[in-house]
């Protein structure tokens, strides 16, 4: 059917909305695709349903092609599923939480791990029910702390969520990779440029949950990529290269110096500079000892660990925290100062550390043979040309330095910089979590139990819509992408002369040759008009008016701008090519 702007639900506004900052926001309510309700809480209209709709078909299609089934699970769940995996409590404030009229506590599903789990329960038993795949496109609901940037992050959104089954890891493996393939599949249709980085530091095992980020400067996740490969890594996985191991032989010993008050790396780096030395120093030739305190999981006793880096690098505690979980990490206060008295604040080396059997890492960068200016374990004193595996030798490597611009890739090619994205997609291997807690077995081939293991994969679909715009615009309006655009053609007709008849005329042809079309058959300003139909973004415009009279209409790329003028009797043939049919 014909979409008629004289009659479409739709208004746009000339001025960007006052609580908007980034473009997909201010365009998408500007051209009247969505509409606030509440903070973070939107009303899709006629045009951006369609659009929202197109983006669930194409995901929709690519998970029908792997063998996912689509089913439709309630958002409103009983507290007891999600007591039963603790994740009642562990969602905080992010749950939105509700009696019914009995009091019974329910909440609004922000993910649906416990019902899908439950479900199949239900239903399987037999290792020959497996492996399935199951899906849903719904509403999800948190109470984000921080609902900002219209639907980019909402507090109800919609999710593609699809969890796969298996009786083993191979299995897992196997749907694992089948569903990365399909959202590779997904957002090249949609037509985005992203980056697919692993979530996890690697620690628990490989690409056991990755993440999809679509590339824009608004984006909230911070990644890092190559300046000349396609290498790129949340900040918390990447791992720095080593430098080889060199030689200890031949090497200066080491000798404590007198350095009164140098308790800061930059002290230390001056004083030393004007010491009369036979050399210069810079941050990145002292070893700085950073002291924290870890907890393991279930454990009372807080334990120190020593961690050693170039001076010119702090610590990063996201990679801290990545690189230890499920351990837990702390700074040191002054009490535990107090109490071990071994620590000279601003001096501490490793050897203090060594010998009080206090576990000491270091960063990759502090390999064998490498020679260093550290502390000597007493105030205003430090040691140079100390040198690592002759003179110390640390517990292991920790990854934990931040990343700066420039750095070398950690796959040889060319330097990292640090660039912002969208998470649009994540792929989990949840494992054995949820149907350990369900306690999901499926009976094998010998008549006995075996444990379900599980992987957990999302697509924003409704940020996948606000993504887009976000990668696809210019400073009139958005771009859509063919794939998932509200129509093929917007067909304007201006001027009082027979030309919307024109338009309407031309529209139900192109309707009858099998596109999608709307038609500006609105009393309005042939500015007004053009404006719109710049602002709307469909990617191609027919343009009915003036040159009608001589029997010409206009043909416009909203993409490139490019705008040819057609005879009439060719326009039908002329769109339905610009619109690839
Ligand atoms: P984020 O880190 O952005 O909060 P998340 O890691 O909590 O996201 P997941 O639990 O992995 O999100 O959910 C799967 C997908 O759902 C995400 O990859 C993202 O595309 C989308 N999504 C998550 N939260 C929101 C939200 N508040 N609004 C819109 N989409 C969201
Ligand atoms: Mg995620």
């Amino acid at each position: 059917m014909l979409l008629r702007m004289s009659n479409l639900f739709l208004r746009t506004l000339r001025e960007d909305p006052a609580d908007a900052e980034v473009p997909s926001h201010k365009l998408l309510v500007r051209a009247g695709y969505v509409r606030r309700a509440a903070p973070g809480i939107y009303t899709w209209l006629p045009l951006g349903k369609i659009v929202l709709e197109n983006v669930a078909r194409v995901v929709r299609e690519e998970m029908n092609a792997i063998g996912g089934q689509e089913v439709l699970l309630p958002a409103l769940l009983p507290k007891e599923f999600y007591e039963t995996t603790g994740r009642w409590e562990e969602y905080g404030d992010t749950l939105f939480r509700l009696k019914d009229r009995k009091g019974a506590d329910y909440l609004l599903g922000p993910t649906h791990e416990e019902l899908f789990t439950l479900l199949v329960k239900g239903e399987y038993s037999s290792y020959k029910d497996f492996p399935v795949v199951l899906y849903q496109i719904q509403e999800k609901f948190r109470d984000e702390a921080r609902p900002r940037a219209g639907v980019l992050r909402g507090r109800e959104f919609h999710m593609k969520d699809s969890y796969s089954f298996d009786t083993d890891d191979e299995g897992l493996q196997q749907s694992y990779d089948q569903h990365r393939a399909a959202y590779i599949r997904i957002f090249d249709r949609l037509g985005l440029d992203y980056v697919i980085v692993s979530a996890t530091s690697g620690a628990m095992g490989g690409s056991a949950s990755e993440e999809f980020l679509a590339v824009a400067p608004t984006g909230e996740d911070t990644f890092v990529r190559s300046t000349e490969s396609d290498y790129a890594a949340n900040v918390e996985a990447v791992r720095t290269p080593a430098p080889a191991e060199g030689s200890v032989e031949g090497l200066p010993e080491a000798r404590v110096h007198h350095t009164p008050g140098t308790a800061t790396i930059q002290t230390l780096v001056d004083f030393l500079n004007g010491a009369g030395l036979d050399r210069d120093f810079t941050e990145a030739d002292t070893l700085k000892n950073v002291l924290v305190k870890t907890r393991a999981p279930g454990s009372k006793e807080w334990e120190l660990l020593g961690i050693g880096l170039p001076g010119d690098r702090e610590v990063d505690l996201k990679r801290l925290e990545a690189a230890l979980e499920p351990t837990e990490v702390a700074l040191l206060d002054d009490a535990d100062f107090a109490a071990n008295t071994f620590l000279a604040k601003g001096y501490i080396g490793p050897r203090a550390l060594l010998d009080n059997k206090v576990r000491y890492l270091v960063d990759p960068r502090v390999a064998t043979g490498t020679s260093w200016v550290t502390g000597a374990d007493r105030t205003d004193h430090h040691v140079l040309d100390l040198v690592a595996g002759r003179d110390f030798t640390p517990d292991g490597t920790i990854d934990v330095a931040e990343v700066r611009d420039g750095d070398a890739s950690p796959d040889g090619r060319g330097t990292l910089y640090t660039a912002r994205g969208i998470e649009i997609g994540h792929i989990f291997q949840l494992g054995r979590k949820y149907t350990d807690a369900f306690k999901l077995d499926a009976l094998g081939p010998d008549g006995k139990p075996r444990r379900v293991t599980m992987g957990s994969y999302g697509i924003g679909v409704s940020r996948a819509v606000a993504s887009v715009v976000e990668q696809s615009h210019d400073d009139k309006g958005i771009v859509w992408p063919r794939e998932i655009a509200p129509a093929d053609v917007h067909v304007v007709g201006t001027g009082k002369g027979g030309e919307v008849e024109e338009a309407l005329r031309i529209g139900g042809e192109l309707e009858a040759r099998g596109l999608r079309v709307l038609v500006d058959d609105r009393k309005a300003a042939p500015g007004v008009k053009f404006n719109d139909a710049e602002l709307l973004g469909i990617p191609t415009v027919v343009i009915v008016g003036r040159g009608l009279k001589d029997g010409l209409v206009e043909l416009r790329d909203r993409r490139t701008g490019e705008r040819t003028d057609v005879p009439v009797g060719e326009i039908v043939e002329s769109t339905v090519a610009a619109c690839g049919g």
